[in-house]
């Protein structure tokens, strides 16, 4: 791993996953690749090591190396928790220092982070060019706001600069591997026993109005081409021997094109790797049958999904989309079956203008997927705005929700519980409401045991016995407090990929 003696630049991506759940930082390793070989910098991953302090790491760092700018990568939930806490150590220890966010939570709430007493500029869009670009001009004395995508505020006025563009990634150098060391993120997922991650697109060409992505990518969609994707895989095969790869990428499938390059690449290489990736159901339905039986041959394991809903009218109010419908999910989940490819599709449930009804008519949804194909794999999340409009932003504002102000309000007890979408004060839906969708969650998890658990191998004790002990409830639609599975769940160190991923 390489690092500068002296260091202009920390990238730092606080905490957010388990330890051992770690995933490579490739937002951040895409921002770097464009500074590599003309500005000095380190990367601090708060996901590795934590005996450390990484706040104190960092904090020597600036005191030792001359470090003049930390970048921090946000995203909303358990992360921007870290974050805070990091951050005002920091500072109180290094007050010259200049903070430089990005990622999805400053993207969607630049205001609250520009506001903030220690941050001076907030990233807003694609981050590769507008952080390279605002680090020249505050090293050539030129003024920030000639940097497109940023905001910061002066004399207590909120700066904003143009949208800047994305770029398109195949011009974008490799990732600068050599500045992490890659095998503390080649992991044991349930896809094989070295996994790497790779982020191989940008964007997403749709508006969901619950989506953060929207903000970021605003109906752009520039992929890597099948070939570059070949030659990673073959890199990774080489020098990690991996032998399966997740695609972090929002939506991975848009191109059937590039997937069947992508195919032919690990044929042509005769690469034997198992992949993943997130894609959308109407998407995937428009895939010729060939393309499913070569995605197959090829490795393909598994597909995130967003279902969304199990109702035609809510997919139409979430702005969801292209011909996302929800007999088509049902279509697809039998073809996936057919080609012994996993569906995992997640669902927003509670959503307005009546969240119980929603609430009710996709768990009928979901239990008709689970007897038509039982592995799919389901993951449910409560409704939760993102600011990007749309009409059950507008009922849920009517109801009186409104984002918080500041970065203390933002990881303070009541928000927390929102972002980590459990049991929380929300206008629209009811403490009992939310116990309900909760323990039917119990009930589905414990009846059908995810197959991406690392330590519940379908087909084991630790499965039957879960299946058996949780039968009667998911039969009899009996979920009322199912204290027993929670015990039992708990006992087996039973995870979820929602939580802690693969
Ligand atoms: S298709 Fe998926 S990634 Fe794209 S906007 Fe909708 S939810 Fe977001």
């Amino acid at each position: 791993m390489q690092v500068d003696e002296q260091t202009l630049i920390i990238f730092y991506n606080p905490q957010c996953a388990k330890p051992n759940y770690q995933r490579m930082p490739a937002a951040i390793l895409q921002v770097a690749s464009l500074i590599e070989g003309r500005f000095s910098y380190e990367i601090v991953d708060g996901n590795l090591r934590s005996e450390v302090s990484h706040a104190q790491q960092i904090v020597d760092k600036v005191h030792h190396k001359g470090v003049k700018y930390l970048a921090i990568s946000i995203m909303p939930g358990p992360q921007l928790v870290s974050t805070l806490k990091d951050l005002r150590i920091i500072k109180k220890h290094c007050p010259e220092l200049t903070v430089i966010v990005g990622g999805y939570f400053p993207l969607n709430h630049y205001q609250v982070c520009a506001n903030d007493r220690d941050i001076d500029y907030v990233i807003v869009g694609p981050g590769e060019r507008s952080f390279r670009d605002l680090i020249v001009a505050l090293e050539t004395g030129s003024l920030p706001e000639t940097v497109s995508g940023i905001a910061f505020e002066r004399n207590g006025e909120l700066v904003t600069t143009n949208r800047s563009h994305p770029m398109n990634p195949n011009h974008l150098p490799r990732y600068p591997y050599h500045r992490i060391n890659v095998e503390d993120y080649v992991l044991p997922t349930f896809l094989g026993s070295r996994t790497l991650s790779h982020h191989s697109s940008f964007g997403c060409p749709f508006f969901c109005n619950f989506c953060a992505v929207v903000s970021l990518a605003d109906g752009k969609w520039i992929g890597e081409t099948g070939e570059r994707l070949g030659e990673l895989a073959q890199y990774m095969v080489n020098k990690w021997q991996i032998n399966a790869l997740e695609f972090h990428d929002n939506n991975f499938f848009t191109a059937e094109k590039r997937v069947k390059e992508f195919c032919n690449q690990l044929i042509s290489r005769n690469l034997k790797i198992s992949w993943w990736g997130e894609g959308r159901a109407d998407t995937l339905l428009k895939y010729k049958d060939e393309t499913w039986r070569l995605m197959r041959d090829c490795g393909l394991k598994m597909v995130f999904l967003g279902a969304e809903s199990g109702d035609d009218e809510t997919l139409r109010r979430m702005n969801k989309g292209g011909k996302q419908s929800a007999s088509g999910v049902l279509k697809l989940v039998k073809k996936m079956k057919d080609f012994d490819i996993i569906p995992e599709l997640s669902f927003i449930l509670g959503n307005p203008p009546n969240p119980v009804k929603d609430m009710k008519k996709s768990i009928k949804f979901i239990r008709k997927i689970k007897k038509l194909n039982p592995s799919a794999e389901i993951i449910m999340y409560r409704y939760d705005p993102v600011p990007v409009g749309g009409e059950m932003f507008d009922q849920v504002t009517k109801l009186g929700f409104s984002f918080p102000t500041s970065l203390e309000e933002w990881v303070d007890p009541k928000w927390r519980k929102i972002q980590k979408r459990t049991t929380a004060d929300v206008p629209w839906l009811t403490e009992k409401e939310q116990i309900f969708l909760a323990e039917f969650q119990t009930v589905l998890n414990a009846y059908y045991p995810t197959s991406t658990a690392r330590h519940i191998k379908p087909g084991s004790w630790r499965y039957w016995l879960l299946k058996l002990v949780s039968g009667f409830r998911y039969h009899g639609h009996f979920y009322f407090r199912p204290y027993e599975l929670n015990w039992l769940q708990q006992k087996l160190s039973y995870q979820r990929p929602e939580i802690s991923g693969f």
